[in-house]
């Protein structure tokens, strides 16, 4: 048993709590974890698990890598927060890193993704209201995830549909999944903005096909639209670039980020081009916690690692090395994705979720977002000896399953 182990109250009691107090607003896994190092995680009762998830593409330098924590122990022993009303060097150096590397233009922080699709959204009503338009539309593609608050719940087309949660905001429209036709005839005059996923996460990990990326981007031309990637699971090297569009043939005019962003610590970051992030004036938007100093060290900490030729090439090929291997599997049908941003598409009649606890039980964490799925994603610095104990691990769940 490890040290944190000793401490914990285990299982039984935490959901005993949990039962009593917490909003039932998640399904969870039966498992209390205490403690995490790289790629594994261990649970109360000393048990060790091989992430896969990453606390959905989080913790894309494994857990507590040394470099976050030690960005983060010496900010938070210096300087924890000031508010917005005053200037902090690490929001800044931030900002610029993120410009630096992308759109060159313009970020404003926030502390999580939803949040930085709501200025995104903002930049494209106030955009589009700069032109005289005022019933401004956005239109996203089905199956999209854009976040729970109601900016970005409006722009995620099957969340958007449950009736109890509504009246949604007005103005949002979807086409189907990288329909380019569809979505040419969708965007028009009135159109404030295009805000897309360029692979979508939480649906399965769908790529958008480059044709239909090219499409958005030439209608958006044509009409003054803005083009806006949601990066919040795709960037931060998770495909095995910075940014997933830099594997395309097209640039947006503004990408959202977040998750990986903070390595665990909870940031969010809207990034524009030059042009669009003259949209936004004093008063038009504001966060009191958001790029606080240290979440913004953390987040400089991350990009000091990640920001590297030869770890985003590493993470493209162990990411076509695992998809081939995962494909040769007995009982999988398809396997989708860029870098290590893995879709694995099950054979009927063998169920995700029932996949999903086995491997649990064998002691690897993965994700089942749909009926038919598992989503992996590992940490970005993960080992060919890990690599290899999932696919064994995979192999064996299915074969006894199907
Ligand atoms: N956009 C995408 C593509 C996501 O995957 C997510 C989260 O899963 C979000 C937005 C929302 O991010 P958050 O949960 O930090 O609000």
């Amino acid at each position: 048993m490890n040290a944190a182990a000793q401490t914990a109250i285990g299982l039984d009691e935490v959901r005993a709590l949990e039962e009593r107090y917490l909003m039932r607003t998640y399904k969870r896994g039966a498992v209390d974890f205490v403690r995490g190092e790289g790629a594994l995680l261990w649970d109360a009762e000393g048990n060790e698990y091989l992430d896969f998830l990453t606390g959905i593409s989080v913790c894309s330098l494994g857990h507590c890598h040394p470099a976050v924590v030690a960005a983060v122990q010496e900010q938070a022993a210096r300087l924890m927060h000031v508010s917005n009303l005053f200037y902090t060097e690490p929001m800044a150096r931030l900002a610029q890193r993120l410009s630096d590397s992308s759109l060159g233009g313009r970020v404003f922080f926030a502390n999580s993704g939803t949040e930085a699709n709501e200025c995104a959204i903002k930049i494209a009503r106030k955009h589009a209201h700069a032109r005289g338009v005022t019933a401004s539309e956005i239109v996203s593609f089905e199956s999209d995830f854009h976040g729970r608050t109601y900016g970005s719940l409006s722009a995620t087309p099957n969340l958007a549909r449950n009736e109890a949660l509504g009246p949604m905001l007005p103005g949002f429209l979807s086409v189907p999944r990288g329909d380019a036709v569809a979505l040419r005839e969708a965007v028009g005059e009135r159109t404030a903005a295009v805000l897309i996923e360029p692979i979508q996460g939480e649906s399965g990990i769908h790529p958008i096909a480059d044709e239909a990326l090219l499409a958005a981007r030439e209608a958006c031309d044509e009409s003054g639209a803005l083009l806006i990637f949601d990066e919040i699971q795709t960037g931060m090297g998770r495909t095995g670039s910075l940014w997933a569009y830099q594997q395309t043939p097209v640039r947006p005019d503004v990408l959202t980020s977040a998750k990986a962003l903070g390595g665990g610590m909870p940031i969010g970051a809207c990034v524009t081009s030059p042009a669009a992030g003259e949209v936004l004036e004093p008063g038009d938007h504001g966060s009191t916690f958001a790029g606080g100093p240290v979440a913004t060290a953390a987040a400089l900490a991350v990009l000091d690692v990640i920001d590297d030729p030869a770890l985003l090439r590493r993470v493209r090929e162990l990411g076509e090395a695992l998809r081939g291997r995962l494909g040769e599997l007995e009982g999988i049908e398809e396997v989708r994705g860029r870098g290590l941003m893995i879709g694995v598409g099950l054979a009927e009649g063998i169920e995700a979720a029932t996949v999903g606890a086995d491997l649990l039980q064998r002691g690897l964490v993965v994700n089942v977002p749909n009926p038919s799925t598992l989503r992996l994603l590992p940490p970005l610095t993960i080992e060919s000896e890990h690599l290899d104990r999932a696919v064994e691990s995979i192999a064996a769940s299915i074969a006894r399953l199907r």
